[in-house]
């Protein structure tokens, strides 16, 4: 297999199997294990001709560095550890948010953070 696809193979893989959002740095992290060597400039040319080609979608957190996850998930939110930063899906949501928008506003979307601590963290 050629490097370049070898170093993408990898970077898929490791979104996969994340099945949570990463950030450039985490996928690196990751990746690195397998393909020695593999450097940061790739892995940001790498996610962005992903986001172009409609296979990673952007998850901008409040006060956070982008992550990335799999596109075509169907509606979900976030939840946001503050002591080890990783970032997970939460599958739920409150729906009808419409309670919450003003007489006369439009509501066209909603986007949801929880943050707290993860099990891993709160079992240490
Ligand atoms: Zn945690
Ligand atoms: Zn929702």
């Amino acid at each position: 297999m050629p490097r370049d696809t070898r170093q993408r193979q990898a970077i898929r893989d490791v979104l996969d199997d994340a099945g949570r959002p990463l950030s450039p740095p985490d996928i690196l992290k990751v990746a690195r294990k397998r393909v020695p060597g593999l450097g940061q400039a790739t892995v940001y040319r790498t996610i962005r001709a992903l986001v172009d080609e409609g296979w990673l979608v952007t998850v901008e957190l409040p006060g956070q560095a982008p992550h990335y996850e799999r596109s075509g998930l169907a509606h979900h939110h976030h939840f946001r550890c503050r002591q080890c930063e990783r970032v997970f899906e939460v599958g739920g949501c409150p729906g009808n948010l419409k309670s919450l928008t003003p007489p006369g506003f439009r509501l066209e979307g909603h986007e949801l953070t929880l943050y707290g601590v993860c099990s891993t963290c709160a079992s240490d």
